[in-house]
């Protein structure tokens, strides 16, 4: 018999459509990461989160969630000890892992004339190795499960590029092929490989930019409003949820029809 699961889309779920599932979210503190961790607990799920530099937002949200549904760990995703330890935790506190959402990510933007090696070595540690070192760390586990579900947030300047940002672009684009590549090589046992793109969405990240550069991007957005969080967890939860059985390897942009390629 095959290994590959016969679940398809349209099945009914208890208790959320992620009900039984175990899911890691990277950079679920704030943000995009916050509203991811969220949504999927309120989906069933029970939720690990890594944060980085801001432990105590971290310990506010798990609090909140409840011990039963959420844990924070502290975790790097440029290491990978301290990426197999949170492995491990994970899998000492609920046994099994489905759903990996590669989600934390910096930028360090400036023009490549004026942009030093360590900058563009920094972001693509972070946003690509880290994401690699993860799917890395979860795949035998998931593999144990026959079932697995890894989804990489890249950026639609990831297919369009942007200036000033080539040390993120590099990231995000890579993101995108490695989400193939490894869409490619677990397949065959039912670990589906998707990546999302957001647009301009509300966070830290994009509160740098000041009120008339954020009205300027927002005129050019055809649903004229920045995207939540929220907008990007809701195909998130989609994508982990039994109703995307058939879909693997794809990049779907979540950004109020900014890029239409
Ligand atoms: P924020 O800057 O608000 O949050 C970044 C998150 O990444 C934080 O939770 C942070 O954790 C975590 N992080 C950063 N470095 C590390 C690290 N080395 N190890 C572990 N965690 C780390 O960004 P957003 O919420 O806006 O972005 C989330 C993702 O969405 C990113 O990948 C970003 O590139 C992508 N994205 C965002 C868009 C936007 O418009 N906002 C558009 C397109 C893509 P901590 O605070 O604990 O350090």
């Amino acid at each position: 018999m095959s290994e590959v699961s016969t679940e398809s889309a349209g099945q009914p779920v208890a208790e959320g459509r992620l009900a039984g599932r175990v899911a890691i979210v990277t950079g679920g503190a704030r943000g995009i990461g916050k509203a991811i961790v969220e949504r999927l607990v309120a989906d069933g799920a029970r939720v690990a989160f890594t944060c980085n530099s801001s432990p105590e937002a971290a310990e506010v949200l798990a609090g909140e969630l409840g011990a039963d549904r959420a844990m924070a760990v502290q975790c790097n995703v440029t290491s990978a000890e301290q990426i197999n330890s949170l492995v491990e935790k994970v899998l000492t506190a609920w046994g099994k892992i489905h759903i990996l959402v590669n989600n934390a990510g910096i930028t360090k933007d400036t023009l490549v004339m004026r942009m030093s090696q360590q900058d563009f070595e920094d972001v693509l540690s972070t946003n690509l190795t880290g994401a690699f070192l993860m799917t890395k760390a979860v795949l035998r586990p998931m593999m144990s499960e026959r079932w697995g579900r890894i989804i990489n947030i890249s950026s639609v300047v990831g297919l369009v590029g942007n200036p000033g940002q080539a040390n993120y672009v590099a990231s995000k684009a890579g993101l995108i092929g490695m989400t193939k590549s490894i869409a490619l090589e677990v397949a065959s046992r039912n670990i589906l490989v998707n990546c999302i793109a957001p647009g301009f969405i509300q966070s830290d990240m994009t509160s740098k930019l000041n009120e008339q550069q954020q009205s300027q991007l927002t005129s050019l957005i055809p649903l004229k409003r920045i995207g939540q969080g929220a907008d990007v967890a809701a195909m998130v939860s989609f994508l982990g949820s039994g109703d995307a059985a058939y879909i693997t390897g794809q990049t779907f942009a979540v950004d109020g029809g900014m890029t239409m390629l």
